[in-house]
């Protein structure tokens, strides 16, 4: 069963002469599938992000996630975005934990309940290699560690929808390859239904069991491959 739903979706930026983003896009998204979109440079693939999370309301068409129509930012959605957006003021580890308190800020929880939520982070930061790093600030570590936290964060809250918009784009290359690895290994217990824009053919190769091809703006699906050879999943 489809688990994202996106047809006939239209996007134009500011009023009747604006940018048309996005035309007739249609794709869909089963459960746990992991689909990678590539195309070129100002296609929409990020206006496409933005639909299915409910950040902007769709021109045209329909977005579903999970049977429902996305009427606003979705808080089942992780996400991660090309350069690390974290909180200065907040150590690593509290960062990690934001969506915790973000998702449901007026349900008290049971300290056992924080504190799992807290191992919880723990585990996923040891998966990226940034144990020993939880009480440190962001300021005080590399870009790439900062990008490996914000992979983390989006997915503290075990979010049934990860969207991932060129999240090792930043990388170096030796950087970007271990990162694929480790999302792997978190996204093989969570096991999200994942969405990743990528330029890089070989990251979409590598990690996702779909292709989807845009095309130039206006963004539309024009091709798809399913990745033939397996990958090492664990
Ligand atoms: P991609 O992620 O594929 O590079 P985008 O979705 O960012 O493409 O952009 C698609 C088109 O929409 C581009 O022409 C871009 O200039 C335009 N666009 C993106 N965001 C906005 C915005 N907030 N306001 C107006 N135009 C926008
Ligand atoms: P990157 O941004 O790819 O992580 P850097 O050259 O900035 O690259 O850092 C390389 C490595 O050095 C990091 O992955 C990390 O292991 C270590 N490192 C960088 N900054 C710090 C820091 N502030 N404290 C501890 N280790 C660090």
């Amino acid at each position: 069963p489809a688990f994202v739903e996106i047809d006939g979706v239209a996007m134009r930026y500011g009023g009747a002469d604006g940018t048309l983003a996005l035309r007739d896009c249609t794709l869909s998204v089963a459960r746990g599938e992991f689909v990678a979109v590539v195309g070129p440079s100002g296609c929409g693939k990020s206006t496409l992000m933005r639909l299915v999370t409910g950040l902007w309301p769709a021109s045209a068409g329909n977005v579903v996630v999970a049977g429902r129509e996305v009427a606003g930012p979705l808080s089942v959605a992780g996400m991660a975005f090309q350069n690390p957006t974290l909180l200065p003021w907040r150590t690593i580890l509290d960062n990690v934990m934001l969506p915790l308190e973000v998702v449901e800020p007026h349900r008290r929880r049971l300290r056992r309940e924080r504190e799992a939520y807290r191992e919880k982070a723990r585990q996923l930061l040891r998966i990226v290699g940034l144990d020993g790093f939880e009480a440190r600030f962001p300021w005080q570590l590399s870009g790439g560690m900062q990008q490996r936290a914000s992979l983390c964060r989006a997915l503290v809250h075990d979010p049934q929808l990860l969207m991932l918009d060129e999240p090792f784009g930043a990388l170096d290359v030796f950087t970007r390859e271990e990162l694929w690895t480790e999302l792997q290994t978190a996204c093989a217990t969570l096991k999200p239904t994942v969405i990743l824009v990528t330029h890089d053919l070989r990251e979409a190769v590598f990690l996702a069991d779909r292709i989807l091809v845009m095309s130039a703006r206006p963004g539309r699906i024009v091709a798809e491959r399913r990745v033939p050879f397996g990958r090492p999943r664990t």
